[in-house]
């Protein structure tokens, strides 16, 4: 009887476990280790820039030649068809000039954990200081990614062409890790262009929604704040949004390091939403399934409140904010 030589047996073992799915994965885990897509500890708080830390800016593509998104106004929620239960969670990931902001992996670890769909608002910025991260999360097909400006700029009073260029910007750099992840990740292949676009502390001006949406993308608020960067505690936090949300509902919350407790409210938001018989879903498909319900004017909770970031000394009273932050430049 005749031995079967031990890398012919490998082999077979190998296309046994292919054919049978062991073997391959669905992105990113067929691109990255668990403990690559593990969230770090040292990786939520935000740091001063080093030199490893600087970034160029990078050149801005020319002008976005997509068709116009339909519709006026940003988005703050979404009136689903027959009353569905859809709920939106939404994250922003903010990084302003002179800093690095934090990736808080727990939040990302829960989402995965719990097959939660959500969305991203990706800064420029932000995707260039956490290149890995930012492909990690374009590869998931649980999450989509929008556009949260290049520097996280405050456009309360920009015009169409400021719009633009933050938007170009960003997109160079999200539309360059795409490239590079369909090629490092074929099993992600590549992530679909962004469509959706969140203006920084929740601020814009007459000009703003009209520019985003003349660039091809859908300007998205939110109804429910959760407050997590004013580092309310976690089961108040969960409270407050359990209270707020209703069907269709977009949730906004912060995976830069900036919200504080955010994980762990979510680990009551989460199960406590599906037994209500919510569906988590992303954006994009909450507006898919209804009419999206839309604002002219851009705030935080109520009309005005954004003004707050133009005079950085007021100090924020009720609001609990997009951001909560002190002045425009810290968030
Ligand atoms: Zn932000």
């Amino acid at each position: 009887m005749t031995q079967l030589k031990p890398t012919l047996v490998l082999a077979c073992v190998v296309v046994t476990m292919a054919l049978a799915g062991v073997a391959r994965a669905d992105p990113p885990a067929a691109c990255w280790s668990a403990a690559a897509l593990a969230g770090r500890p040292d990786e939520v708080a935000k740091h001063r820039p080093g030199p490893s830390d600087q970034v160029s800016v990078p050149q801005a593509s020319p002008p976005n030649a997509s068709v116009a998104s339909p519709g006026s106004g940003v988005v703050r929620r979404v009136v689903p068809r027959d009353r569905r239960k859809l709920v939106a969670l939404t994250f922003d990931l903010c990084e302003g000039s002179g800093e690095v902001a934090g990736y808080d992996g727990a939040i990302v670890d829960r989402l995965r954990a719990l097959k939660v769909p959500a969305t991203f608002f990706m800064g420029g910025r932000w995707a260039q200081s956490h290149e890995e991260r930012a492909m990690q999360l374009l590869a998931d097909p649980l999450f989509e990614v929008g556009d949260h400006t290049y520097d996280h700029a405050d456009l309360a009073h920009a015009d169409a062409a400021r719009i633009d260029l933050e938007i170009a910007r960003t997109e160079a750099v999200i539309g360059g890790l795409s490239a590079r992840l369909a090629k490092t990740c074929p099993a992600a292949g590549l992530p679909p262009k962004t469509r959706l676009f969140r203006f920084p502390y929740g601020a814009c001006g007459a000009e703003g929604p009209a520019a985003v949406r003349a660039a091809g993308l859908v300007p998205i608020q939110w109804d429910v704040v959760s407050g997590d960067p004013s580092g309310v505690a976690a089961a108040p936090m969960a409270r407050g949004v359990l209270g707020e949300v209703k069907p269709g509902s977009i949730i906004v919350m912060h995976a830069n390091g900036r919200g504080r407790h955010t994980a762990e409210a979510l680990a009551t938001i989460i199960p406590q939403l599906r037994a209500r018989g919510y569906e988590f879903v992303t954006v994009s498909d909450l507006m898919a399934a209804g009419r999206p319900e839309t604002s002219g004017a851009c705030f935080i909770e109520h009309p005005g409140d954004t003004a707050r970031y133009d005079h950085p000394k007021a100090v924020p009273t009720k609001t609990k904010g997009a951001g909560a932050m002190p002045t425009p430049s810290s968030e």
